[in-house]
């Protein structure tokens, strides 16, 4: 979901959706959806919310904060019915107006929708224009009510079976969304399959969420992933599946392997751990450098940590603490607040690293803030050496597609050689994975990968613009 900005300013957001159906009507559904956005929750900390659905009426409840800032029990109790559907949001600056917080839900026509998406559009502003030229009126300001409005126009006269798949005519971009209407449950995966979505068992129930780890939270089983391009029904006649065209190659987002995505997941059939375990061994292969202690950077680069240290033969060990309360670094909005959030979340472990030779393994190197302040606090520990090595190539082009990822000349891998940004960050050493070794480490999926972020080639024309656009209001 995009905040509607001024191109060149976006900062783009990854969020965490989650649904599920219980034709028993025996569980309390807003319970499930809040354990499952608990589970969730390093997909988003800025708002939460809980949309429920009984066959007749949709309630819902939003608000800033975490899962559990939002939601007590008495909220919850409030929320009846036996569909639900819920959100996690992760935004930046500008984002933290609590009107963009979702799921959103509108009354049209047909009655009530709820939507909660995960992703970003690319052409929200023609959109939203041509809705705005036939009178459509927008109360926040993220792309999800672009979709919002496509459908409740698009409902007017048809069924769901009808009006979603015209819907991913006219959208382009990513898009994993939940939607509910009184009765109805249904999952939505962009044809290229860029945001993960995936379809789980609960009961005689169904449920949907971003991640797998969500259905471990609640009890269910996983049953897949959604296909690209696929639209879920589920309803009281059970689970039906609509494909639309797809490309002939899916592009999941890579960077959910990186660092997005948690580490128990299972996203296309690929481990999130595993690959970021073997993104650690394929960095160390080759890797000439002399030292005492491996280290990773708590906790997305753990995994590769340890599996450099397993190819490189020095021993692994923890060199850094991480205070388990502060959120993830990139959601403090301005740059002095973010370099500050750095050393409130990570301090050295001085007596492990004094005098030492460290292998600094992290999973990404963004604007290069967390890297230079963590090399500052080794040195200033008494580490001997500091060798910075990267679990995936670098970062030189923003995301369009769903991952906050800044504008390009906040990149600092952008326009500078390894070389340059390794004296930036101030370590002695750098180096980073290359494109082939990371998608090797995801070979297991059978599916594409978008790797816009580290070559400039996104899945499809990322330009707002009105061209083969296929929309009849
Ligand atoms: P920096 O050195 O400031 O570029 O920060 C790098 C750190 O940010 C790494 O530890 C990553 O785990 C983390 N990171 C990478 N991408 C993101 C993102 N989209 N949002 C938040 N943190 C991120």
């Amino acid at each position: 979901m995009n905040d509607l900005r001024m191109p060149g300013d976006q900062m783009e957001e990854a969020c965490g959706v989650f649904g599920i159906y219980d034709p028993t009507r025996k569980l309390h559904v807003a319970d499930s959806a809040y354990y499952a956005l608990y589970a969730l929750q390093h997909r988003g900390q800025e708002s939460a919310g809980i949309a429920v659905a009984d066959g007749q009426n949709v309630r819902h409840y939003r608000g800033k904060g975490l899962a559990a800032e939002v939601f007590d029990e008495d909220i919850l109790a409030t929320l009846t019915g036996h569909i639900a559907i819920g959100h996690v949001r992760y935004s930046t600056f500008g984002g933290s107006d609590p009107i963009n917080a979702q799921p959103l839900v509108a009354r049209y026509k047909g009655g009530t929708l709820a939507l909660a998406h995960n992703g970003n559009l690319t052409n929200t502003g023609s959109l939203r224009a041509r809705l705005e030229d036939v009178g459509a009126i927008f109360q926040t300001n993220v792309d999800t009510e672009v979709i919002l409005n496509l459908l409740a126009r698009m409902c007017r006269g048809a069924g769901m079976e009808e009006a979603v798949p015209r819907m991913m005519r006219a959208v382009r971009g990513s898009y994993a969304l939940v939607l509910m209407s009184e009765g109805r449950l249904v999952g939505i995966r962009d044809p290229y399959g860029i945001r993960p979505l995936c379809l789980g068992r609960l009961g005689q129930g169904y449920a949907l969420a971003s991640e797998s780890c969500a259905f471990d939270a609640i009890g269910a089983e996983f049953v897949r992933d959604v296909y690209p391009g696929e639209v879920l029904i589920i309803d009281e006649d059970g689970l039906h599946s609509l494909r639309v065209p797809t490309p002939l190659e899916s592009r999941l987002c890579v960077f959910e392997f990186v660092y997005f995505a948690r580490t128990d997941s299972v996203i296309d059939g690929v481990g999130v751990y595993a690959a970021r375990k073997a993104a650690g061994q394929r960095l160390a292969m080759g890797d000439q450098v002399r030292a005492d202690m491996v280290i990773g950077v708590p906790d997305s680069a753990l995994p590769a940590a340890i599996g450099y240290a397993e190819q490189s033969g020095i021993p692994y060990g923890e060199g850094l603490a991480k205070n388990r309360y502060v959120g993830r670094t990139f959601i403090q909005p301005e740059q002095g607040m973010r370099e500050n959030s750095v050393r409130t979340k990570l301090n050295a472990l001085t007596r492990n690293v004094h005098g030492k030779r460290i292998v600094m393994v992290d999973d990404s190197i963004v604007r290069g803030t967390t890297s230079r302040k963590i090399v500052d606090m080794l040195r200033l520990a008494g580490a001997r050496e500091v060798h910075m090595r990267i679990s995936s190539p670098t970062v030189m082009y923003p995301c369009h597609l769903g991952i906050d990822t800044p504008s390009t000349d906040e990149l600092i891998g952008s326009g500078r050689n390894v070389e340059e940004i390794c004296t930036y960050i101030g370590a002695d050493s750098l180096r980073f994975l290359s494109q082939c070794d990371l998608l090797r480490t995801v070979e297991g999926s059978g599916c594409g990968f978008c790797t816009g972020c580290f070559n400039g080639k996104y899945p499809m024309d990322i330009a707002d613009t009105d061209e083969g656009l296929d929309l009849d209001l």
